[in-house]
């Protein structure tokens, strides 16, 4: 029996896949990282200084930093604290992208992720959205399993809210 409802598969557990399995694990079943970690806190007093300037949308609850029209089509713009892991980023706006682009209908949907001086362009193409529901149903599958894979020391632990969790 399936135990990960694939549609609560949001762009926070994307980028958490891309980055450590099983962070992304973790994180699926509710184990929270440590609430007092500084990059937890740092994020949490973002989200709340930056409330104002979201959008929200009718369709749904998601809300985006920024999201405009530029030479016909949409562009989403999504700001981040840090950027440590490039690919994570990319690949959570991108699922943003795809859920605006299947519920709105939208031809064409373009994204930056903008980090300090740092800004990472997601092409709302059709590989690209190919790729991500792919993605998705990877990591549907992968949710599927009991356990989570086992602690493997890797580049993103050190600034990871699990740490004192997996050692
Ligand atoms: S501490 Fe390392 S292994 Fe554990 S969840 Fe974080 S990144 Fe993954």
């Amino acid at each position: 029996m399936t135990e990960f409802d694939p549609s609560l598969i949001t762009g926070t557990l994307i980028h958490y896949y891309v980055t450590c399995k099983r962070e992304a694990w973790l994180y699926s079943r509710k184990i929270h990282a440590d609430q007092w970690d500084e990059n937890i806190l740092m994020g949490k007093a973002l989200a709340e200084i930056k409330e104002e300037q979201l959008q929200d949308f009718p369709f749904s609850n998601l809300k985006f930093d920024k999201i405009g029209k530029q030479r016909g089509h949409y562009l989403v713009t999504e700001y981040k604290k840090s950027m440590s892991n490039p690919e994570g980023a990319r690949m959570q706006l991108l699922f943003y992208m795809w859920q605006l682009k299947t519920s709105l209908k939208l031809k064409q949907i373009n994204g930056k992720v903008i980090s300090g001086r740092r800004v990472v362009f997601v092409e709302g193409n059709e590989a690209n959205m190919k790729m991500l529901e792919e993605l998705v149903a990877e990591v549907s599958r992968f949710l599927e399993r009991p356990a989570p894979p086992p602690f493997a020391l890797n580049k993103f632990c050190k600034g990871c809210g699990y740490r004192d969790y997996c050692r």
